[in-house]
């Protein structure tokens, strides 16, 4: 490997979990990966050998009973676990392979193997809960990443960044109260989960380390370029984690099916541009994004490999599909609030 590479994840194993007609699909990886070819980034990135989780590593944050359930009832057929999430025959190896390749790849950029990285997997992750799958996921990939990431000599502190326009409720549950781990959500609310509100900042002496930016609907690139400049980057700043691991999702898009955000592609690249540069300030770097959401496939695909451009430091972006003239509402209320709540 080499250090100054950028690392993805993938296994043809995710593409094996799917549904016709969910909008969490096959489709969703495919378009992704044939527009990394289409636009020859996939040469320009390392793609690290993917791995099986052992049951015990998905059960740093899973019970073990959820885990082997999850075996048992793929190995079965499958079937739907919960109202939204579905799964088949491939599904636990889809999603156990996802896993063990966050971790892998969250080491190999903690060794400096790889400058950072991009999980390229499915299922997604960020709304599994212990002993339940919720949300199209049924492993929180990065939430059991970061708890790997602590118990490496190298890390004493690691921040998730979540900016699927859904609240990470599956991570901010799995994460527990560790003051080791900061945890910072953007999404819309209210909105599914339900969770998310910026009361929610975490007990005892994890107190602080969890950021809800809960945003009404409509709010955009101007609205996140002010949340990213007085809270998230003030937050990462100030926390100095020694690795961020980023939620990518990529449905806070205005055209989005599932949600009414409206950031642009454009949007997109300004939050990964300030979340590098930041990386690059405070921990060496080293930044990992896991794939989460996003249900335009076009959008999904563009905001990916624009993703991994500003990850190999290329600064062009491809914004085809452009912004709305949607007046965006005024969000200085709220970051008013963030700021006095978390005193930043
Ligand atoms: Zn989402």
């Amino acid at each position: 490997m080499n250090a100054q590479r950028t690392g993805i994840v993938f296994d043809p194993v995710f593409l094996m979990h799917n549904q016709t007609g969910h909008p969490e699909n096959a489709k969703r990886l495919e378009s992704i990966i044939s527009r990394l070819k289409e636009k020859s980034l996939i040469d320009k990135v390392t793609q690290l050998k993917s791995r099986l989780a052992e049951i015990d590593e998905i059960a740093i944050c899973h019970t073990k009973e959820y885990v082997e359930h999850v075996k048992i009832f793929c190995e079965k057929g499958g079937g739907y676990f919960d109202p939204d999430t579905y799964s088949n025959k491939d599904s636990f190896m889809a999603a156990a392979t996802a896993v063990g390749s966050s971790i892998d790849l969250t080491k190999a950029v903690i060794r400096g193997e790889l400058k950072n990285g991009s999980a390229l997997l499915r299922p997604p992750g960020h709304h599994a809960l212990a002993n339940r799958s919720m949300g199209f996921c049924l492993f929180g990939n990065i939430a059991i990443a970061s708890k790997v990431a602590l118990i490496q000599p190298e890390i004493k502190k690691a921040a998730i960044v979540d900016f699927d326009v859904h609240h990470g409720n599956g991570t901010q549950a799995l994460i527990g109260d560790d003051p080791n781990i900061l945890f910072i959500s953007s999404h819309q609310y209210p909105f599914y989960p339900g969770t998310g509100s910026s009361r929610e900042i975490g007990t005892d002496a994890a107190e602080g380390t969890i950021v809800n930016i809960p945003l009404q609907a409509g709010i955009g690139d101007e609205g996140f370029k002010i949340v990213y400049e007085k809270v998230i980057i003030p937050s990462l700043k100030r926390f100095k984690p020694d690795i961020i691991l980023v939620s990518a999702g990529y449905d806070a898009h205005w055209d989005d099916p599932l949600a009414n955000l409206n950031l642009s592609l454009n949007g997109f690249n300004q939050i990964s541009r300030e979340l590098i540069k930041c990386a690059e300030e405070i921990c060496s770097g080293k930044i990992i994004f896991f794939l989460e959401g996003g249900y335009n496939l076009d959008v999904l695909s563009n905001g990916v490999a624009n993703s991994i451009r500003r990850l190999l430091g290329i600064e062009s972006v491809e914004d085809p599909l452009g912004r709305t003239n949607y007046q965006e509402p005024d969000i200085k209320k709220l970051v008013n609030e963030l700021v006095t709540i978390h005193k930043l």
